[in-house]
């Protein structure tokens, strides 16, 4: 498809857009820098030539724009502009990374080349996706400017994702939230995450996006008209004080009011957060910048009440993605609670620019120390150069870091060491060696003696205690964050486990020998109930460790194997165990188990559909709003909500799995669904005979389990349920709400 004349008059006016851009920012310094951008357009112009996006625009609009992302909302420079302009340049013509090196730089090419996306087809590997973040995320180690661009360009394909089929709009929005939103958090990008997480919202819950947004706009002229009565009483102390300063007044985000609306359960109406005022001066040379903050916070609050409990002060100690300000919430006219953020010129451009100001303003001061966001980079380098054989789980790892703050504790010499928020003694231990983690035994914490299980807390001394003959232990993981100890146990264990297979595989061959019994699948098959393993390794790895001796082999291999396998199958299924009840007077359980099996089935509507089963793990029923993903392996569609953990997991892993098919609620057929109820209240005679009968006679509800426990005249508890559909769900939450005595009753939601 050729450009027609519109098409290049399009491209030329996004083009003198950048170069706009640009000569603001001062990124070209001298008449070489221009030519270099304009040969990277020009090379670019000519690779993408004829090609359009889904969109039908002409494919060089998105290297454009995304390097107009990376000048104007980011702050990036010359090399950055250019790597954008080339970013999809390998991926998808004929050029190769050796071409950009000849023509432009070695570094351009190595930006371009972190910057292409992982070649070929996605095989049904759900490693395989993650093996993709793990390359995005190999990048971070060479420079960090190559994430950022990889951001920006996430960001324009969010912002043209209405051209996508739906089911990849849910896998791209699945990616974003899992690892571009944390990420551009972590690396300050504080506008761009805000809008990454508004655009995700549009396009997973289009209607509660739309309803927020129109209610938003609703609002405006009246909260207009408070804002200014706010701030006049502000504006003249601060200008009697010769303070030089913007006031500018922030609504919250969509996402974000959406989120508190979810998290608290209320109303829009009742988000009381919903503005913020941000106080930006310019900071005079004398006093500190610290000081003259709290000078202005002291002006505001002595107009305005501030609610203690809500100050905020990220000056004396920056969050760890380098945000800097003061935050305090007052009560303004009328009883409303208004947040007030008060930043310099220099913390305000941190805060919106992120990590490029960041360095900026680093590299200008004197001070080379290393500060949080210097920690997590190399934290991240140590954790991407370790082996780590499983992709997924690294990632995972990974994620959890993105959002965790740091503590700084001490080693017995005083040196400082900073460690991840949660972290235990062994991390201590292992970021300072391998060895002497492995070797651990307890520590001193402020001279005091302690587990190696401990956590620390910022500014405790650590002194750690070892002993030759002490090895890591599988319940070590358990309290470990860091993924340098992390793999270090792996490693150990992996080790300990395969020689103990082998030394436990060979002492039964031998103890069976002495039976003349061979080693067979069928006697294993005899052992591993008896000896509650799941699987022949289990078993194996156990002998060998000595857990399970073989004393009485002799024994069960003349038993009859039928009472064995009742035991084995009692381990499986805890509730056959028929465990102790607790001495809870007002704890009842019951199952109905006729009802387990048949009416949790999927809704099928034709005989040829293919098999439904609703995920565990969120529980949907109909009128939810939900995905289909198809397990790989069994190729059952497995029916998720739209806001579930797991799924956005599972979809950012391997997308292609994601239903391309919306999935419809069938209203024929009447199956039930479970569905956990969370309720609590004030404790009488007969408030529990009011419930059941309630639900069972009165809505003819099926309930599958009760949990209710009842202490101080407080009763508080669970009960699982049948239900159709949400609106009869919703109708006896109702009703239960007026019993007398219940105070709080809500569907538990697992996501
Ligand atoms: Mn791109």
């Amino acid at each position: 498809m050729k450009y027609t004349p519109e098409d290049e008059i399009l491209i030329e006016e996004k083009w003198q857009e950048l170069q706009d851009e640009c000569r603001k920012a001062k990124v070209c310094k001298r008449e070489d820098d221009w030519l270099f951008v304009k040969r990277a357009f020009l090379l670019a112009k000519e690779a993408h030539k004829g090609v359009r996006r889904r969109s039908g625009e002409p494919y060089i609009i998105h290297p454009i724009e995304v390097a107009i992302i990376a000048v104007r909302e980011i702050g990036l420079g010359k090399k950055s502009v250019v790597a954008a302009l080339l970013h999809d340049v390998v991926e998808d013509t004929e050029y190769t990374v050796e071409d950009i090196s000849r023509i432009f730089t070695p570094k351009i090419a190595s930006m371009v080349d972190g910057l292409t996306k992982m070649a070929g087809v996605y095989k049904n590997d759900t490693t395989e996706q993650a093996e993709y973040f793990r390359k995005v995320l190999l990048t971070l180690s060479d420079d960090v400017r190559v994430i950022i661009i990889k951001i920006a360009d996430r960001l324009h394909n969010m912002r043209t994702l209405g051209a996508m089929p739906r089911n990849k709009q849910i896998k791209i929005t699945s990616e974003t939230i899992y690892l571009f939103v944390p990420l551009a958090y972590r690396l300050g990008l504080h506008a761009i995450k805000t809008e990454l997480e508004d655009l995700c919202m549009k396009y997973r819950f289009p209607e509660e996006y739309e309803e927020i947004r129109r209610k938003i706009d609703a609002t405006k002229t009246e909260r207009e008209e408070y804002i200014a009565r706010f701030i006049a009483p502000i504006r003249e102390v601060l200008d009697r004080n010769k303070f030089q300063y913007e006031i500018s007044a922030r609504v919250k985000s969509i996402y974000s009011i959406w989120n508190k609306m979810r998290r608290k359960e209320i109303p829009f109406e009742e988000v009381y957060d919903l503005f913020a005022i941000r106080i930006v001066f310019k900071a005079l040379p004398f006093p500190s910048e610290k000081t003259q903050c709290w000078q202005i916070y002291s002006c505001v609050t002595d107009i305005y009440t501030p609610k203690p409990d809500r100050l905020r002060d990220w000056i004396s100690i920056p969050k760890s993605n380098g945000y800097e300000a003061l935050h305090s919430t007052v009560m303004g006219p009328e009883g409303t609670w208004v947040e007030v953020q008060v930043r310099t010129e220099r913390m305000n451009d941190i805060a919106e620019r992120g990590f490029a100001a960041h360095w900026k303003y680093k590299h200008a001061s004197i001070t080379q120390e290393e500060d949080g966001l210097d920690r997590w980079l190399k934290r991240v380098r140590d954790a991407l150069n370790s082996p780590a054989e499983n992709a997924l789980e690294f990632l995972d790892n990974f994620k959890l870091s993105l959002y965790k703050s740091d503590i700084v504790v001490f080693t017995p010499k005083g040196e400082p060491q900073s460690l991840p928020y949660g972290a235990s003694v062994l991390d201590f231990a292992y970021e300072i060696h391998t060895k002497i983690g492995d070797h651990a035994i307890g520590a001193k914490i402020n001279h005091r003696i302690m587990p190696v299980t401990t956590l620390l807390n910022s500014g405790d001394q650590v002194e750690v205690i070892t002993a030759e003959n002490a090895h890591p232990k599988a319940e070590w993981l358990d309290a470990v964050i860091t993924s340098k100890a992390r793999q270090a146990i792996q490693d150990h264990l992996k080790r300990e486990r395969e020689d103990n297979i082998n030394y436990g595989m060979e002492l039964l061959r031998t103890r069976l020998e002495e039976h003349n019994v061979l080693l067979s699948g069928r006697v294993l098959r005899k052992l591993m109930p008896a000896y509650e393993c799941r699987n022949k390794d289990e078993l194996y790895s156990k002998i060998g460790a000595g857990i399970i001796s073989l004393d009485n082999l002799d024994k069960l291999l003349k038993e009859n194997s039928s009472r064995k396998i009742l035991k084995f199958w009692k381990l499986l299924i805890p509730g056959m165990e028929g465990e102790a009840q607790s001495d809870d007077v007002d704890d009842i359980d019951f199952e109905d188990d006729s009802a387990t099996l048949d009416d949790t089935l999927p809704d099928v509507s034709r005989s040829d559909a293919p098999e439904f089963v609703m995920a565990e793990c969120c529980e949907p029923i109909p009128g939810d709003n939900v995905v289909g993903y198809r397990d790989p392996k069994s190729g059952v569609i497995v029916v998720h909500k739209s806001t579930c953990d797991t799924l956005i997991r599972l979809a950012a892993q391997s997308g292609e799995n994601i239903v391309k098919e919306e999935i419809k609620w069938s209203q024929q057929k009447a199956v039930s669904y479970l569905a956990t109820v969370e309720l609590s209240g004030v404790d009488r005679p007969g408030v529990l005979l009011d419930l059941t009968r309630l639900i069972t006679t009165d809505f003819s509800i099926n309930m599958r389990a009760m949990n209710i426990h009842s202490h101080d005249g407080i009763f508080e508890g669970t009960i699982s349920l049948y239900v159709q559909d949400i609106v009869s769900l919703n109708a006896l939450l109702d009703n239960i709400r007026h019993i007398k005595g219940v105070d709080r009753v809500k569907r538990l939601l697992n996501t």
